[in-house]
C-alpha cells in the first residue's frame, strides 16, 4: 500500500500485466498499419511513460509526436474546461494513431476529435491503455484497448493524484474504505470474548459479529443452516469452515455502510483467516489487530460451567463438552495467535480480574492501534 497526499493506495496492476497489453496493442497496430509510416500521437502528460514503451517495442519506422490539455484561462466557470494544445504538425494525409493513458467519460476523447475534425488524416485511430467501461458516455469507437477496469481512481504508469504517482512504474488503486476498523477478539471459550465486546462495540462505534450468536439465532430459527451447525455444537466441535465462512461473508455484507468490525468466535482455523483477509482486502480493508484475552484452563472450565446454570447453552452445561471446546480451540485455533504475530497484529491482555477492568486494559490496547 502507498500513500499519496490524503490517500492510500494498493496495488493494481502490475508492471508484467502493463507490458502485455502494450505487446498486444502494439501487435495489432502493426497489422492494421502495415506498410504505412504511422504517427503515433501522445496526449500529455498522463501517456508519456505508455507512449515510451510502445513505440520501443513498435518494430517499424513511425513518427511520435505530443499534444497537450490545456485549461482555458479567464473562464468563469466551476466546470474544469480543458483543451488540447500543440498540434503544429502537418497530418494531412497521414495515417495517425492517438495514444491515451486512460480514457472514462470519454470528454478528452470528444476534445482530440474536435481539433482532428479538420485536419485531412488518412485514418485515425484511437488507443487507450487503459478504460473505464462503466464511466464511458460516448460513442466514439476505441480501436484499440489495453485494459479495461473498474470506475475508480488510479495512479501510477504516467497516472497522478494532484502531481504525485506518475513515475510509479505499476498502477495503483485508490482504497475506498480505508478508514475502517476491525479487530478480531480472540480467546479461548469462556475468556469473556463476548462480554467485552458488548462494551467495545458501544465505545468504538463497530459492529459486532459473533458467530457462535448467528449459529444460535439459526437454531433457534430452525432453519438449515441452525440444523446443520447443531449437530457439531452439540459436541463442542467446530462447525466446518465452508459454512461458517460463508455464514460470515453474508453477515459482513449486511452492514456495508459499517465503521468496522469486532469479530469474535471467527476465525477460528487458518483457512477462515484466510478467507477473514481475503474479504477485508475485497472491501479495500483489513483486519487492524488481533486482540486476545489471556485466561487459564481452569478458570475457563469453572467461568462456563457457572455461565450454564443461566445461559440456557447446553454446550456450556456438561463439563466434558466444555473441555472438547477448549482442546478444540488449542487444536485448531490457537496457532492463529502466530498468524497474526506474523503480521504484527498479535495483542495479549489478561483475561483475569472485573469485567471493567479487562474492558480498560482492552480499550488501552485499542486506542493504540
Ligand atoms: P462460541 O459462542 O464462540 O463459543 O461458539 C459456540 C460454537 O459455535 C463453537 O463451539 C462451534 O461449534 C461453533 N462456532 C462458532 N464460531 C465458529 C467458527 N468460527 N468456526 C467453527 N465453528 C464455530
Amino acid at each position: 500500500m502507498i500513500k499519496l497526499h490524503d490517500l492510500y493506495f494498493k496495488p493494481f496492476i502490475s508492471e508484467n500485466e502493463i507490458d502485455n497489453a502494450v505487446q498486444r496493442m502494439v501487435d495489432e497496430v502493426v497489422s492494421d498499419v502495415q506498410d504505412e509510416i504511422p504517427v503515433f500521437v501522445g496526449i500529455l502528460n498522463g501517456s508519456f511513460m505508455f507512449v515510451s514503451d510502445f513505440v520501443k517495442k513498435y518494430p517499424n519506422p513511425c513518427e511520435v509526436t505530443f499534444i497537450k490539455l490545456a485549461s482555458y484561462e479567464g473562464v468563469k466557470s466551476t466546470e474544469d474546461i480543458q483543451r488540447l494544445i500543440g498540434l503544429t504538425q502537418d497530418l494531412t494525409n497521414r495515417v495517425v494513431v492517438i495514444l491515451e493513458d486512460i480514457i472514462d467519460s470519454g470528454n478528452t476523447l470528444e476534445e482530440i476529435h474536435r481539433i482532428f475534425k479538420n485536419e485531412k488524416v488518412k485514418k485515425l485511430s484511437i488507443a487507450t491503455l487503459f478504460h473505464k467501461p462503466e464511466a464511458y458516455k460516448k460513442d466514439f469507437k476505441l480501436h484499440y484497448v489495453g485494459i479495461n477496469i473498474p470506475d475508480k481512481f488510479i495512479v501510477g504508469y504516467g497516472l497522478d493524484y494532484n502531481g504525485l504517482g506518475r513515475n510509479l512504474p505499476k498502477v495503483y488503486q485508490l482504497k475506498t474504505t480505508q478508514y475502517m476498523t476491525n479487530f478480531v477478539l480472540f480467546g479461548p471459550p469462556g475468556a469473556g470474548k463476548g462480554t467485552q465486546a458488548n462494551f467495545l462495540k458501544e465505545t468504538y462505534n463497530l459492529v459486532h459479529i459473533s458467530t457462535g450468536d448467528v449459529f444460535r439465532y439459526n437454531i433457534k430459527n430452525e432453519t438449515a443452516l441452525g440444523m446443520l451447525a447443531k449437530s457439531y455444537m452439540d459436541k463442542g466441535e467446530l462447525v466446518p469452515d465452508e459454512v461458517t465462512i460463508d455464514m460470515l461473508r453474508a453477515e459482513v455484507e449486511k452492514n456495508s455502510d459499517a465503521n468496522g468490525f469486532i469479530f469474535d468466535g471467527f476465525p477460528r482455523t487458518n483457512a477462515q483467516a484466510k478467507a477473514l483477509d481475503d474479504l477485508m482486502d475485497s472491501k479495500d480493508s483489513q483486519i487492524n489487530a488481533m486482540v486476545a484475552l489471556e485466561v487459564d484452563d481452569e478458570v475457563l472450565v469453572e467461568r462456563l460451567l457457572g455461565r450454564g446454570k443461566t445461559s440456557g447453552r447446553p454446550d456450556d452445561a456438561d463439563e466434558k463438552i466444555i473441555r472438547n471446546r477448549i482442546k478444540e480451540y488449542y487444536q485448531k485455533t490457537a496457532i492463529l495467535k502466530d498468524y497474526y504475530a506474523a503480521q504484527d497484529k498479535y495483542c495479549g491482555v489478561d483475561g483475569v480480574g472485573s469485567i471493567s477492568d479487562i474492558t480498560n486494559r482492552l480499550t488501552a490496547v485499542i486506542d493504540k492501534l
